[in-house]
Protein backbone atom coordinates (compact mmCIF):
# COMPACT_ATOMS: atom_id res chain seq x y z
CA UNK A 1 0.00 0.00 0.00
CA UNK A 2 1.33 3.45 -1.11
CA UNK A 3 1.10 6.15 1.81
CA UNK A 4 0.16 9.75 1.29
CA UNK A 5 0.30 13.13 3.52
CA UNK A 6 -2.94 14.45 3.86
CA UNK A 7 -2.48 18.27 6.09
CA UNK A 8 -6.55 18.89 6.95
CA UNK A 9 -8.07 21.53 8.91
CA UNK A 10 -10.34 20.73 11.93
CA UNK A 11 -12.13 24.12 12.00
CA UNK A 12 -12.25 26.00 14.93
CA UNK A 13 -13.68 23.52 17.64
CA UNK A 14 -17.56 22.43 16.89
CA UNK A 15 -17.20 18.68 15.59
CA UNK A 16 -19.94 19.92 12.93
CA UNK A 17 -17.56 22.42 11.54
CA UNK A 18 -15.27 19.48 10.59
CA UNK A 19 -15.19 19.03 6.62
CA UNK A 20 -17.18 15.70 5.34
CA UNK A 21 -13.79 15.67 3.27
CA UNK A 22 -11.57 15.97 6.33
CA UNK A 23 -13.44 13.34 8.20
CA UNK A 24 -13.36 10.38 5.27
CA UNK A 25 -9.62 11.05 5.77
CA UNK A 26 -8.93 10.62 9.61
CA UNK A 27 -11.14 7.12 8.50
CA UNK A 28 -8.36 5.61 6.68
CA UNK A 29 -5.18 7.49 8.18
CA UNK A 30 -3.10 5.29 9.88
CA UNK A 31 -0.88 8.21 11.37
CA UNK A 32 -2.04 11.43 12.79
CA UNK A 33 0.44 13.98 13.91
CA UNK A 34 0.08 17.52 14.83
CA UNK A 35 0.39 19.76 18.24
CA UNK A 36 -1.31 18.56 20.96
CA UNK A 37 -4.50 19.88 21.29
CA UNK A 38 -5.08 19.64 18.16
CA UNK A 39 -4.48 15.76 18.16
CA UNK A 40 -6.79 15.33 21.18
CA UNK A 41 -9.61 16.54 19.00
CA UNK A 42 -9.08 13.28 16.87
CA UNK A 43 -11.12 9.86 18.21
CA UNK A 44 -8.80 7.18 19.23
CA UNK A 45 -9.39 3.91 17.48
CA UNK A 46 -7.41 0.48 16.77
CA UNK A 47 -4.95 0.82 14.22
CA UNK A 48 -4.27 4.69 14.45
CA UNK A 49 -1.00 5.77 16.19
CA UNK A 50 -1.49 9.62 17.50
CA UNK A 51 1.64 11.76 17.74
CA UNK A 52 1.59 14.57 19.96
CA UNK A 53 3.78 17.15 19.70
CA UNK A 54 4.77 20.88 21.16
CA UNK A 55 4.22 23.61 18.94
CA UNK A 56 7.41 25.18 18.85
CA UNK A 57 8.82 21.87 16.09
CA UNK A 58 6.64 22.41 13.48
CA UNK A 59 9.11 21.70 10.63
CA UNK A 60 10.43 18.46 12.86
CA UNK A 61 6.70 17.48 12.88
CA UNK A 62 6.28 17.90 9.04
CA UNK A 63 9.85 15.89 8.56
CA UNK A 64 8.23 13.13 10.38
CA UNK A 65 4.71 12.81 8.57
CA UNK A 66 6.56 13.14 5.08
CA UNK A 67 9.22 9.83 6.47
CA UNK A 68 6.21 8.35 7.38
CA UNK A 69 4.49 8.45 4.24
CA UNK A 70 7.67 7.33 1.92
CA UNK A 71 7.52 4.32 4.34
CA UNK A 72 4.40 3.56 3.34
CA UNK A 73 2.08 5.05 6.23
CA UNK A 74 -1.02 6.92 5.92
CA UNK A 75 -0.74 10.02 7.92
CA UNK A 76 -2.99 13.20 8.27
CA UNK A 77 -0.94 16.25 9.92
CA UNK A 78 -3.69 18.22 11.88
CA UNK A 79 -4.01 22.09 12.58
CA UNK A 80 -6.99 23.76 14.09
CA UNK A 81 -8.81 26.23 11.74
CA UNK A 82 -7.68 26.16 8.13
CA UNK A 83 -4.14 23.89 7.57
CA UNK A 84 -2.96 27.25 5.68
CA UNK A 85 -3.81 29.96 7.55
CA UNK A 86 -0.78 30.33 9.89
CA UNK A 87 -0.56 26.89 10.29
CA UNK A 88 0.71 23.06 9.34
CA UNK A 89 0.51 23.41 5.31
CA UNK A 90 3.21 25.43 4.89
CA UNK A 91 5.61 23.99 6.96
CA UNK A 92 4.64 21.10 5.23
CA UNK A 93 5.55 22.04 1.83
CA UNK A 94 9.23 24.08 4.13
CA UNK A 95 10.03 20.48 5.09
CA UNK A 96 9.52 18.71 1.61
CA UNK A 97 11.55 21.61 -0.07
CA UNK A 98 14.44 20.59 2.45
CA UNK A 99 14.07 17.33 2.48
CA UNK A 100 15.19 14.22 0.20
CA UNK A 101 14.36 14.62 -3.79
CA UNK A 102 12.34 11.25 -3.47
CA UNK A 103 9.41 13.01 -1.06
CA UNK A 104 8.68 15.31 -4.40
CA UNK A 105 7.48 12.17 -5.73
CA UNK A 106 5.15 11.60 -2.45
CA UNK A 107 1.27 11.78 -2.81
CA UNK A 108 0.86 14.77 -0.52
CA UNK A 109 -2.52 16.88 -0.47
CA UNK A 110 -3.93 19.87 1.69
CA UNK A 111 -7.81 19.62 2.99
CA UNK A 112 -9.54 23.44 3.69
CA UNK A 113 -11.22 24.00 6.89
CA UNK A 114 -13.10 26.85 8.60
CA UNK A 115 -10.53 29.48 10.19
CA UNK A 116 -10.94 31.16 12.82
CA UNK A 117 -11.75 34.78 11.16
CA UNK A 118 -14.05 33.35 9.32
CA UNK A 119 -16.49 31.42 12.11
CA UNK A 120 -15.62 34.58 14.13
CA UNK A 121 -17.06 36.57 11.19
CA UNK A 122 -20.13 34.48 11.05
CA UNK A 123 -21.05 34.69 14.71
CA UNK A 124 -20.83 38.12 14.88
CA UNK A 125 -22.80 38.77 11.19
CA UNK A 126 -20.47 39.96 8.07
CA UNK A 127 -17.75 41.82 9.97
CA UNK A 128 -15.71 40.41 6.69
CA UNK A 129 -18.20 41.34 4.39
CA UNK A 130 -15.56 43.72 2.40
CA UNK A 131 -12.11 44.23 1.36
CA UNK A 132 -10.09 42.36 4.62
CA UNK A 133 -6.45 41.00 5.40
CA UNK A 134 -5.36 38.48 8.17
CA UNK A 135 -2.66 39.43 10.49
CA UNK A 136 -0.60 36.71 12.72
CA UNK A 137 0.51 39.14 15.72
CA UNK A 138 3.09 36.64 17.21
CA UNK A 139 6.27 37.73 16.69
CA UNK A 140 7.70 34.23 17.20
CA UNK A 141 8.71 33.84 12.55
CA UNK A 142 8.80 37.54 11.86
CA UNK A 143 9.68 41.05 13.73
CA UNK A 144 7.90 43.93 15.23
CA UNK A 145 8.79 46.27 12.81
CA UNK A 146 7.01 44.25 10.34
CA UNK A 147 4.28 43.67 11.84
CA UNK A 148 3.68 47.17 12.98
CA UNK A 149 4.16 48.55 9.14
CA UNK A 150 1.78 45.94 7.88
CA UNK A 151 -0.86 46.69 9.92
CA UNK A 152 -0.13 50.68 9.87
CA UNK A 153 -0.70 50.00 5.96
CA UNK A 154 -4.12 47.66 6.54
CA UNK A 155 -5.01 50.39 8.37
CA UNK A 156 -4.23 53.03 6.02
CA UNK A 157 -5.85 51.18 2.90
CA UNK A 158 -8.93 50.66 4.70
CA UNK A 159 -9.05 47.01 5.24
CA UNK A 160 -11.18 45.19 8.03
CA UNK A 161 -8.21 43.28 9.99
CA UNK A 162 -8.61 39.67 11.23
CA UNK A 163 -5.53 39.01 14.43
CA UNK A 164 -4.61 36.17 14.40
CA UNK A 165 -2.41 34.83 17.78
CA UNK A 166 -3.04 38.29 19.10
CA UNK A 167 -1.17 38.14 23.09
CA UNK A 168 0.59 35.30 24.88
CA UNK A 169 2.14 35.10 28.17
CA UNK A 170 5.61 35.12 26.61
CA UNK A 171 4.39 38.47 24.38
CA UNK A 172 2.18 40.22 26.93
CA UNK A 173 2.70 43.84 25.84
CA UNK A 174 2.78 43.13 22.02
CA UNK A 175 -1.63 43.51 21.55
CA UNK A 176 -0.89 47.18 23.78
CA UNK A 177 1.17 48.53 21.02
CA UNK A 178 -1.28 47.30 18.19
CA UNK A 179 -4.07 49.08 20.40
CA UNK A 180 -1.83 52.18 19.96
CA UNK A 181 -0.85 51.84 16.22
CA UNK A 182 -4.52 51.41 15.71
CA UNK A 183 -5.54 54.19 17.59
CA UNK A 184 -3.00 56.60 15.59
CA UNK A 185 -4.95 55.49 12.59
CA UNK A 186 -8.27 55.18 13.23
CA UNK A 187 -11.30 56.99 14.50
CA UNK A 188 -12.22 55.94 18.13
CA UNK A 189 -15.64 54.65 17.49
CA UNK A 190 -14.02 52.22 14.97
CA UNK A 191 -16.09 48.38 15.92
CA UNK A 192 -13.43 45.62 17.35
CA UNK A 193 -15.24 42.08 17.99
CA UNK A 194 -12.90 40.33 20.33
CA UNK A 195 -13.96 36.48 19.53
CA UNK A 196 -12.80 33.94 21.82
CA UNK A 197 -12.88 30.14 21.49
CA UNK A 198 -15.86 30.49 18.51
CA UNK A 199 -17.58 27.13 18.13
CA UNK A 200 -17.07 25.68 21.42
CA UNK A 201 -18.32 25.28 24.72
CA UNK A 202 -16.44 28.84 25.86
CA UNK A 203 -17.16 30.42 23.16
CA UNK A 204 -17.58 34.42 24.09
CA UNK A 205 -17.85 37.38 20.99
CA UNK A 206 -17.66 41.05 22.76
CA UNK A 207 -18.23 43.91 20.76
CA UNK A 208 -16.55 46.97 21.48
CA UNK A 209 -14.98 50.84 20.13
CA UNK A 210 -11.77 51.19 19.73
CA UNK A 211 -11.72 53.79 22.37
CA UNK A 212 -12.55 51.12 24.57
CA UNK A 213 -10.70 48.14 24.00
CA UNK A 214 -8.45 46.83 26.29
CA UNK A 215 -5.02 44.41 25.65
CA UNK A 216 -6.63 42.42 28.42
CA UNK A 217 -9.57 41.47 25.64
CA UNK A 218 -7.49 39.00 23.66
CA UNK A 219 -5.74 36.05 24.60
CA UNK A 220 -4.29 33.60 22.43
CA UNK A 221 -7.54 31.73 22.02
CA UNK A 222 -8.92 34.95 20.88
CA UNK A 223 -9.05 36.50 17.03
CA UNK A 224 -9.65 39.90 16.90
CA UNK A 225 -11.49 41.27 13.98
CA UNK A 226 -11.19 45.17 13.53
CA UNK A 227 -13.82 46.27 11.60
CA UNK A 228 -13.14 48.99 8.57
CA UNK A 229 -14.19 53.03 8.49
CA UNK A 230 -17.25 51.62 6.97
CA UNK A 231 -18.36 48.77 9.58
CA UNK A 232 -21.67 48.83 11.62
CA UNK A 233 -23.42 47.86 14.75
CA UNK A 234 -27.37 47.12 13.79
CA UNK A 235 -29.42 45.32 16.52
CA UNK A 236 -26.61 42.83 17.99
CA UNK A 237 -24.99 42.12 14.45
CA UNK A 238 -22.19 43.76 12.83
CA UNK A 239 -21.33 43.90 9.34
CA UNK A 240 -19.50 45.43 6.79
CA UNK A 241 -21.56 46.61 3.92
CA UNK A 242 -20.38 45.01 -0.02
CA UNK A 243 -20.15 48.98 -1.45
CA UNK A 244 -17.69 51.98 -0.40
CA UNK A 245 -19.31 54.88 -1.60
N1 LIG B 1 -5.08 27.65 11.28
C1 LIG B 1 -5.87 28.33 12.30
C2 LIG B 1 -5.07 29.43 13.01
C3 LIG B 1 -3.91 28.92 13.85
S1 LIG B 1 -3.10 30.18 14.72
C4 LIG B 1 -7.16 28.88 11.66
O1 LIG B 1 -7.27 28.90 10.44
O2 LIG B 1 -8.06 29.29 12.43
C5 LIG B 1 -3.91 30.09 16.30
C6 LIG B 1 -4.80 31.31 16.51
O3 LIG B 1 -6.03 31.11 15.82
C7 LIG B 1 -5.23 31.59 17.94
O4 LIG B 1 -4.23 32.31 18.65
C8 LIG B 1 -6.47 32.42 17.73
O5 LIG B 1 -6.11 33.75 17.36
C9 LIG B 1 -7.09 31.76 16.50
N2 LIG B 1 -8.12 30.75 16.82
C10 LIG B 1 -8.05 29.43 16.56
N3 LIG B 1 -9.20 28.82 16.95
C11 LIG B 1 -10.02 29.80 17.43
C12 LIG B 1 -11.34 29.82 17.97
N4 LIG B 1 -12.09 28.70 18.07
N5 LIG B 1 -11.85 31.00 18.37
C13 LIG B 1 -11.12 32.15 18.27
N6 LIG B 1 -9.86 32.18 17.77
C14 LIG B 1 -9.32 31.03 17.36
Amino acid sequence: MSGWVVVAGLGPGDAALITPEVSAVLAEATDVVGYIPYVRRVAARPGLTLHESDNRVELDRAAHALQMAAEGKRVVVVSSGDPGVFAMASAVFEALEAGPAEWLGLDVRVLPGISAMFAASAKAGAVLGHDFCAINLSDNLKSWDLIEKRLRLAAEADFAMAFYNPRSKARPEGFGRVLEVLREACEPERVIVFARAVSTDEEALRVVRLAEAEPEMADMRTVVLVGSSKTRVVGDWVYTPRFVE
